[in-house]
């Protein structure tokens, strides 16, 4: 297997997309693992200020192609870019993040290059020196583990929550300018205008802390304790279906199989009994602390910490205890 790693690095033009650099975590993650060196790729017009921030990160150089036809994403043009790459530097693995963007066009490179790719992935294994990648199935009942055998490069999209980026190792990189001939692209699709439809919208995915209110908090009128704790620890508030079904909160903040999937560094489940529909939007939350007046709440069994009792009671305490200390 050749010894390469590379991340493709999604961006603007202007910022660097947050999942991918969840996505250099896990290559750092895997160089460190394996010994292969890490490659950031850096696609786009005028992006060498891009390449020298991620140089900023532990890997072994950044690689940047600066092309008007990347511009603005197309995938005949990232694709035949990608090839080109991918051809001449032949690296064991290319880490994407599972942007829309990367869903549109790493089906397109597999088929062109011929080459394995495994979507939507959350963490890896090392079992026998052999690499394999762990994927959610079944909204996320069950977790595959994923062996390629076909020829690397093998293309491999990484699902949005599964690292930190705060947990990237700082580094000092050479940034190399990598040319592309793009003269022979043709482009069919041309993306008109981008509109934010999630602009308005709660992002979930990208809270560090999540206060999420359950049918236990009983009527609307006590949903001020929730905003209250919310407060004080600067969280997103978030809820079950029950209390977006009573339109106590929106739906955009329905935390679950129908609503987000979260992993925040702490969520708070009160009020919430469990149920598998929930649990498989918040399971992988750093730490899960659950408040609840049931003993047997299946909530208990995927939290960190739990604490038995009536909310009512534990609620303003708590708020009240931390407004103190924080
Ligand atoms: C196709 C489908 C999709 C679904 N998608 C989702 C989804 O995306 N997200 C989701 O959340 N659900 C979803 N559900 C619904 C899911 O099955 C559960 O019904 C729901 O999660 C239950 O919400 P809950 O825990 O708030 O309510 P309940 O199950 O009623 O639990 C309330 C909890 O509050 C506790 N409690 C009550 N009073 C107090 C008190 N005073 N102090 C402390 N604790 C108290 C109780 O002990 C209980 O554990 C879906 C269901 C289906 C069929």
């Amino acid at each position: 297997m050749k010894e390469l790693i590379y991340v493709l690095v999604d961006h603007n033009g202007e910022n660097i997309n947050p999942t991918s650099l969840e996505t250099l975590v896990l290559g750092q993650e895997l160089a460190e693992k394996t010994g292969r060196r890490l490659h950031a790729l850096l696609l786009g017009c005028n992006v060498r200020n891009l390449a020298e921030q991620l140089a900023g990160y532990e890997v072994d150089s950044v690689i940047y192609t600066d092309n008007a036809l990347l511009e603005d994403y197309t995938f005949e043009s990232q694709c035949e870019a990608l090839s080109q790459i991918l051809k001449t530097e032949t690296p064991a693995l290319l880490l994407m993040a599972h942007s829309y963007q990367n869903i549109d066009m790493a089906p397109r490179l597999s088929a062109r290059l011929g080459k394995a790719l495994v979507t939507d992935c959350v963490d890896f294994k090392l079992s026998e020196g052999e690499l394999v990648f762990v994927r959610k199935m079944f909204r996320a009942k069950l977790y595959a583990d994923v062996r390629v055998r076909s020829e690397p490069p093998w293309l491999v999209t990484l699902q949005a929550g599964s690292r930190f980026a705060d947990a990237l190792v700082k580094g000092s990189a050479k940034v190399i300018d990598r040319q592309v001939d793009l003269s022979s692209v043709e482009i069919k699709r041309v993306t008109g205008e981008t509109v934010d439809f999630a602009k308005d919208r709660v992002d979930l995915s990208q809270a560090e802390t999540i206060v999420a209110v359950g049918r236990g908090i009983k009527k609307q009128e006590n949903m001020d304790l929730i905003r209250d704790l919310a407060d004080v620890v600067n969280a997103e508030i978030g809820a079950s279906r029950p209390v977006v079904d009573n339109d106590w909160l929106s739906r955009d903040r329905q935390i679950g199989s129908s609503g987000q999937t979260v992993s925040p560094r702490l969520y708070l489940a009160i009020g919430i009994s469990g149920a598998i529909q929930h649990v498989v939007g918040m399971k992988s939350s750093q730490c899960i602390v659950a408040i609840n007046s049931d003993r047997n709440a299946p909530i208990f069994n995927v939290a960190t910490y739990g604490i038995l009792g009536d909310l009512q009671e534990i609620v303003p305490a708590l708020t009240k205890k931390l407004r103190e200390i924080l």
